[in-house]
C-alpha cells in the first residue's frame, strides 16, 4: 500500500492579482521553428512574434497592465500643451523618485540621447557601472567615450556576491584622477545592471559614490530603468534595510543621485514610454528646450496622454512592495530551477531575467562563432521559448579598432515580462533549457553573415557552421 506524501511544510505565496482578460498563445512544430529561424537569419530579433510561445525577449514594454491602468487609458487629456496627465506623471515620478524636474520621452533611449547632448563635450569621459548597449551608443555619438568601473566580481558568473552591481571606489578614483574631472561630465550609475545578469547595487555603494564624486563637483546620472528591483534587492540583502519598504528605500537611492534617465517601459509597468529627471533648474531649462526638437513639446515628449497617464499609475503599482517580491519571486522561481540541475547561470539571479552561461554551456566554441547567439536559436528550435544574446554580437566593435569587443561574459538572457506569464510557464521554460543543456556537445557555432553598422545586435544575421 502506497503512503500518503507527508503535508507540506512550506507556505507558498503567490501572485497580488488574479487574470481578467487572456491573449492566446500558439504552439508550433518543430517544422515550422526550423524554417522561421533560417528565415530569421539564426537572430531571434528577426522572428515573427506569432512563430513565438513564451516570449522571453526582452521584459522591455511587455508587461500586462493592471484594469487600473486600462481604466487611465481612457482619461487621456490629448491636448498638444499641458495634458493633465502629464502633471499626474511629475505628481507621481516627484512623489516616489523625489526628483523636481521631468522631461518625458518616447523611450529610454531619447532621454539617454538628450542627456548626452546637454552634458557630453568631445574628448569627455563617462564612467560607469558596466555598459548598456543604447547608453554607451548615445554616449559615444556625442564624443565621449565610456569607460567601466563596475567591481571586478560583476564579470564573472559565479561570484555570489549580493551586489554585483557595485561601482569599483578605487577604479573610478583612478579614471578621475588620470582624465581630471572637468572631462568627466558625470558618472552614469546603473541600478540592477542589466548587462552583468541584472545584478544590484547597494546604498552603501551609492553612498560612496555619492562623496567620492561631490568631492571633485562630478554629477552622478542614474540609469533608473529597474531602480524598484534593486530597492527590493537592497531590502532584502543590505544590513539594516530589511523590513523598511521598497518605496522609502527607492527615494532614498535616487536622493544619491542629481537625476535620472527612465524608460517606463521596464520598471514602470508600460508598453511605451520614458522620461529624464534632474534636480538641476538649469539642466531642465536645457533639457525641455532640446525635447522639442527630438521628441516632442516639453509636457508630453512623444507619449500620448493616455499613455502618460498609464504610467503614473505604473509607478504607484511598481513600488509596491507586494508587487515586486512576487516579480522577483519569479525569476528566482525559474532560476533556482535550473540551478537545481546543475546548468551554469548567472549567480545571484538577477532582478528581471534569469542568464544562462553559454560560455561554459557551449565550452567548445570559441567566442567569435558566437555560442550564446546560438545558445538562444537552439532554445527556440526546442521549444518556441524566445530569448536574447547578451554576450559578444551585443558588445559589437571597438570604434578605435574595429575588431570586436570580447566581453568576458557571454550569456543568454530568459527575460522575464511583469505579470504576463504563470508558473506553468516558467516550467516550460526550464524544461527546454535542460533538453537544449543535454545536447550541448554536438551543437555547432554560427558564422555572422550580414553586420550592421550600429546596435548590430538587433538585426544581425548569421548562419550555422
Ligand atoms: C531598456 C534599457 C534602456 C533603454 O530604454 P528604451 O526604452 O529601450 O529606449 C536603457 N538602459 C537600460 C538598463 C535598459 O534596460
Amino acid at each position: 500500500m502506497n503512503q500518503p506524501a507527508p503535508l507540506p511544510d512550506r507556505r507558498s505565496w503567490a501572485e497580488p492579482w488574479k487574470v481578467k482578460v487572456v491573449e492566446p498563445v500558439r504552439l508550433t512544430t518543430r517544422e515550422q521553428r526550423d524554417a522561421a529561424i533560417r528565415e530569421a537569419g539564426w537572430n531571434t530579433f528577426l522572428l515573427r512574434s506569432d512563430d513565438v510561445y513564451i516570449d522571453l525577449l526582452t521584459d522591455s514594454g511587455t508587461s500586462a497592465m493592471s484594469d487600473s491602468q486600462w481604466a487611465g487609458m481612457m482619461l487621456g487629456d490629448e491636448a498638444y500643451a499641458g495634458s493633465r496627465n502629464f502633471y499626474h506623471l511629475w505628481d507621481a515620478v516627484r512623489e516616489y523618485y523625489g526628483y523636481q524636474y521631468i522631461v518625458p520621452t518616447h523611450q529610454g533611449r531619447g532621454a539617454e540621447h538628450i542627456l548626452s547632448r546637454i552634458l557630453i563635450k568631445p574628448g569627455d569621459v563617462i564612467p560607469g557601472n558596466m555598459y548598456f548597449t543604447t547608453t554607451r551608443l548615445h554616449q559615444e555619438l556625442a564624443g565621449g567615450t565610456f569607460v567601466d568601473v563596475i567591481i571586478p566580481e560583476a564579470h564573472d558568473p559565479a561570484s555570489e556576491h549580493p551586489f554585483k552591481g557595485n561601482v569599483d571606489l578605487e577604479g573610478l578614483a583612478r579614471v578621475i584622477a588620470e582624465h581630471g574631472p572637468e572631462r568627466i561630465p558625470y558618472v552614469c550609475l546603473h541600478a540592477t545592471v542589466n548587462m552583468a545578469g541584472g545584478q544590484p547595487v547597494s546604498l552603501e555603494n551609492a553612498r560612496a559614490v555619492r562623496e567620492l564624486t561631490a568631492k571633485h563637483g562630478i554629477r552622478v546620472f542614474m540609469d533608473a530603468t529597474r531602480a524598484v528591483e534593486n530597492a527590493y534587492f537592497i531590502q532584502q540583502r543590505e544590513p539594516g534595510q530589511q523590513g523598511r519598504p521598497v518605496a522609502a528605500i527607492l527615494k532614498e537611492f535616487c536622493s544619491l543621485t542629481d537625476g535620472c534617465t527612465m524608460s517606463g517601459k521596464k520598471d514602470p509597468l508600460v508598453n511605451i514610454g520614458g522620461w529624464l529627471a534632474m534636480n538641476d533648474e538649469t539642466l531642465y531649462e536645457e533639457a525641455s528646450n532640446l525635447v522639442v526638437v527630438f521628441e516632442g513639446l516639453h509636457t508630453y515628449g512623444g507619449m500620448a496622454g493616455r499613455d502618460m497617464e498609464a504610467m503614473a499609475r505604473g509607478i504607484v503599482e511598481s513600488v509596491q512592495d507586494d508587487h515586486i517580491r512576487a516579480r522577483i519571486g519569479q525569476v528566482e522561481y525559474l532560476g533556482h530551477k535550473l540551478i537545481g540541475w546543475g546548468i551554469p547561470v548567472v549567480k545571484p539571479i538577477g532582478g528581471h531575467a534569469v542568464y544562462l552561461d553559454a560560455r561554459a554551456i557551449y565550452d567548445h566554441l570559441p567566442q567569435d562563432q558566437f555560442p550564446a547567439q546560438m545558445l538562444a536559436a537552439q532554445l527556440y528550435l526546442d521549444s518556441g521559448v524566445r530569448a536574447m544574446e547578451r554576450g559578444i554580437v551585443s558588445a559589437g566593435r571597438d570604434p578605435a579598432t574595429g575588431d570586436h569587443r570580447y566581453p568576458r561574459l557571454e550569456l543568454v538572457r530568459l527575460t522575464i515580462p511583469r505579470r504576463v506569464y504563470t508558473q506553468a510557464h516558467m516550467d516550460v521554460v526550464a524544461e527546454s533549457v535542460a533538453a537544449v543543456y543535454s545536447q550541448r556537445a554536438n551543437t555547432p557555432g554560427l558564422r555572422m553573415v550580414h553586420e550592421p553598422k550600429y546596435l548590430r545586435f538587433f538585426q544581425a544575421r548569421f548562419e550555422p557552421l
